[in-house]
């Protein structure tokens, strides 16, 4: 699949599958074409609404890893990423905190995760957020370290 074809009008595959670490370890991170799909749907349903709501481009920190990428990441073994239905990023000059909180309240999300963000700290964290094709559980979690609550602390 040739990595410059646009899933959605401002994301190609390239940003979704990028990944500093399989390059790295040389790992092969293409994904199976059935993941496509569900990556097209992370950004249709996920990142163009953020992108259109905070009007400024951003980039993905993490979408799409093989099993191998996610076992090199230290991933859940049941990490949403292995299946390109999961995505971590920020948005420049917006809180971790503030967009976590407004996708929260305007999208349709499977599992919605503020991660590792410190109060007062601004930038610190990343926002993990993933989406399905069928039901999805509108779970909202705030993980700190091993730290995990139900809906989204400061
Ligand atoms: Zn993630």
């Amino acid at each position: 699949m040739e990595p410059n074809i646009k899933l959605s009008p401002h994301f190609t595959l390239r940003e979704l599958v990028r990944s500093g670490k399989a390059i790295a370890l040389g790992i092969d991170n293409t994904p199976p074409d059935d993941v496509i799909n569900s990556l097209i749907i992370v950004c249709c349903r996920i990142l163009e609404p953020v992108r259109g709501h905070f009007q400024r481009p951003f980039s993905v920190n993490s979408g799409y890893r093989c099993p191998e990428l996610n076992q090199a990441l230290r991933g859940s073994k049941t990490s949403q990423h292995m299946l390109g239905q999961a995505v971590d990023f920020e948005v420049p000059g917006v809180a971790n905190y503030d967009l976590a909180m407004w996708m929260s309240t305007n999208l349709i999300y499977d599992q919605l995760i503020l991660e590792n963000y410190k109060s007062g700290d601004p930038g610190s964290g990343w926002v993990h957020c993933s989406i399905i094709s069928g039901k999805n559980r509108m779970q909202l979690l705030t993980i700190n370290g091993n730290r995990k609550s139900e809906g989204l602390i400061a």
